[in-house]
């Protein structure tokens, strides 16, 4: 046998997503002896927890989403490639993934799958048409562009009916995400947008933040929970609890209260942040592996070492794992790609034994969330504090795992303009955000291929397709 026909490629990381559990495997494996392969359906990383901000025009979007090739550009074993995954094979080891009418098959040795979560609708996704969620830059955006559109939309009408309901605001959802925007909308209209219009008072606005539970801030308990809700409601936000919203039209939204009855609630602006839905990857990868189940939200039950059973050389980390006690949180993402890459990279020297493995250990840092400037509730083990110091201890955590120092340093900035002052630097608003989500909608169900930052190719990569009106659309 001749020394060039005697294979020397390294072992073969593939690693699928771009987010907490993502970039975290990614840069874990920078001293090990392989060769990574990332494959993510965006081309940024994105620190979720900040979305918000980005919404009520805090935040620049490039500021919580920095590029991820640019993150990992100095690390020489990753290649990032953008594609969307659509399908795993478990038996033959590859990945497929496509960007536009382009294929990609890439084999592996160990397949870390960080793919995530999306928004869910209980079964009702009809409702995301009027009423979006916020998990990526492009929710933000629009919402963004959604709720500066209303007070703008206020300001033009003269009927006092739809001056009303263009100024209240639904955020349905009392998690954390939820009390975050509710606690920032009051703001902006309170303190950057006050004294801004001539035809209405941007304070007069209503802002409700609605839920099927009985508490707000159901995870973090009760005491916590009420402290919010009473920080919220001196705000002027208006608290409904125990109503579920039963539909959602472009006017406004029905609620059914516990007694069965139904009200309307006349709104432009509906925000969804009820629930969760895995990455339909987590199924796919169940049916494929004997005897591995999804949970009721599409997440993968995973052995004690997160992997799938029969394959153990296939970790599945983050919001697409379930793991009792373990929550869908930036720590569980980050601590499971820890854990993953510390096995292949022990597998590497020998030093694995599948079968013996240590189970996967989750150590609970706490939760926090924001109400307003100057406050928020935490919770570390079993302390739980309220008020400015869990703010200040919001702002440190929150700087630290932000990815930059650039973005470090402009994050400061505009929270001092924006919490210290008034001003907010993000409020430009454009047609786009509020309407392109609807339009590529449309264009896929054409058959136009999209792909996420890559509009230029879309009318050109397929001319003969496209009808008139959609090469438009798409130009
Ligand atoms: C608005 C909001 C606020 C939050 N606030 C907090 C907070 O304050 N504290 C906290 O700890 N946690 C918070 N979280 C939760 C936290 O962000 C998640 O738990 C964490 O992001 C999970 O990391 P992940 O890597 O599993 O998934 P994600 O970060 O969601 O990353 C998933 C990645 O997979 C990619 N992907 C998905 N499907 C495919 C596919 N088919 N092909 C290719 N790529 C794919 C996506 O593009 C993305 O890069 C918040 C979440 C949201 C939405």
């Amino acid at each position: 046998m001749s020394s060039e026909s005697v294979e020397t490629r390294r072992h073969h990381v593939v690693i699928i997503g771009s987010g907490f559990g993502g970039l975290t495997a990614a840069k874990s494996l920078k001293h090990a002896d392989v060769d990574v392969t990332l494959i993510a359906k965006t081309t940024h990383h994105l620190f979720q927890p900040l979305l918000y901000q980005v919404a009520t025009g805090v935040l620049s979007e490039g500021e919580i989403a920095p590029a991820t090739r640019l993150i990992l550009k100095k690390q020489k074993n990753v290649q990032v490639l953008l594609g969307e995954v659509d399908n795993i094979d478990l038996a033959n080891k590859t990945v497929h993934s496509h960007l536009m009418e382009m294929e990609s098959v890439t084999p592996y040795d160990s397949l870390i799958v960080a793919a995530g979560a999306q928004q869910s609708y209980f079964g009702n996704d009809q409702f995301a048409t009027f009423a979006p969620g916020m998990k990526t830059i492009d929710d933000a955006l629009e919402l963004r562009g959604r709720i500066i559109g209303a007070f703008e939309a206020a300001e033009v009408t003269t009927s006092q009916a739809e001056r009303e309901r263009r100024l209240t605001f639904v955020v349905v959802g009392a998690g954390p995400t939820g009390v975050e925007l509710a606690g920032q909308i009051a703001e902006l209209a309170d303190r950057t947008l006050a004294g801004a219009f001539r035809t209405i008072e941007p304070n007069d606005c209503r802002v409700i933040l609605l839920d099927a539970a009985p508490a707000v801030l159901p995870p973090m308990g009760e005491k916590l929970g009420l402290k919010a809700q009473h920080r919220l409601e001196k705000m002027g936000v208006e608290i409904q609890l125990n109503a579920m919203v039963s539909d959602v039209d472009r006017m406004g939204i029905t609620v059914k209260e516990k007694d069965g009855t139904t009200r309307r609630i006349e709104c432009a602006c509906k925000v969804w942040s009820a629930g969760v839905q895995a990455s339909g990857l987590g199924k796919q990868l169940a049916e494929q592996s004997d005897g591995t189940e999804v949970d009721r939200a599409g997440r993968v039950v995973v052995e004690p070492d997160l992997t799938v059973k029969g394959h153990p050389n296939v970790f599945v980390v983050g919001d697409l794992m379930s793991v009792p006690k373990v929550p869908g949180m930036a720590q569980g993402a980050i601590q499971g790609s820890k854990y993953a890459t510390k096995l292949i990279k022990a597998s590497l020297k020998g030093d694995d034994d599948p079968a013996n493995r240590k189970p996967f250990k989750y150590f609970d840092k706490g939760s926090m969330a924001t109400v307003s400037r100057f406050n928020a509730v935490a919770q570390v083990g079993k302390l739980e504090f309220a008020g400015f110091f869990a703010w200040v201890a919001w702002l440190g955590l929150h700087l630290f795992y932000l990815v930059g120092h650039k973005n470090r340093f402009t994050t400061i900035i505009a929270w001092a303009i924006a919490f210290i002052g008034r001003g907010r630097g993000q409020m430009a608003i454009t047609s786009q955000m509020i309407y392109a989500r609807l339009a590529m909608e449309q264009l896929q169900k054409n058959g136009t291929p999209l792909a996420m930052n890559i509009s230029p190719d879309v009318a050109a990569a397929e001319p003969e397709k496209a009808e008139p009106s959609e090469q438009k659309a798409a130009g």
